[in-house]
């Protein structure tokens, strides 16, 4: 696991059903409330970031990814933490090297924006419960 997965990130928000205002937490963390669920559309793989309301149970769908977006997550995060071992110790970051993890970062998230806009309205079936619910995202 790498070192960014590890990192705790803590956000306040606000359910859209209730408006019960609650933290969330990413990340690999014991008390994280963010899950990710693999789901199945059209014979492609998609994985559902969301959490759920403590209060109502409303879920909240916030992040997209797919096969393509988690290989560049794997290649940000490990030039993350090349870049941040280095820092620690003390070495100058090569501006080639640093731009390139900026431009590398911005892909990611300009091509999770791009599938986030592909999937809204979708119907998506959950094998959990057996169900279909069109795709929206609380962001
Ligand atoms: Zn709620």
């Amino acid at each position: 696991m790498s070192e960014i997965n590890r990192e705790r990130m803590s956000l306040m928000v606000e359910c859209e059903d209730c408006k019960q205002k609650f933290e969330i937490t990413s990340g690999e963390a014991v008390h994280s409330v963010t899950h990710k669920k693999e789901f199945n559309v059209n014979g492609q793989s998609i994985f559902l970031t969301y959490y759920d309301c403590p209060s109502c149970g409303r879920r909240h769908y916030v992040q997209i990814d797919d096969k393509t977006s988690l290989n560049k997550l794997r290649e940000v995060s490990q030039q993350f933490v090349k870049l941040s071992v280095a820092k620690k110790k003390g070495k100058e970051i090569p501006q080639k090297q640093s731009a390139k993890f900026k431009k590398a970062r911005q892909h990611l998230s300009d091509y999770r924006m791009n599938l986030m806009k592909q999937y809204t309205g979708k119907l998506i079936h959950d094998n959990e419960t057996d169900s279909d619910f069109v795709l929206r995202f609380s962001v």
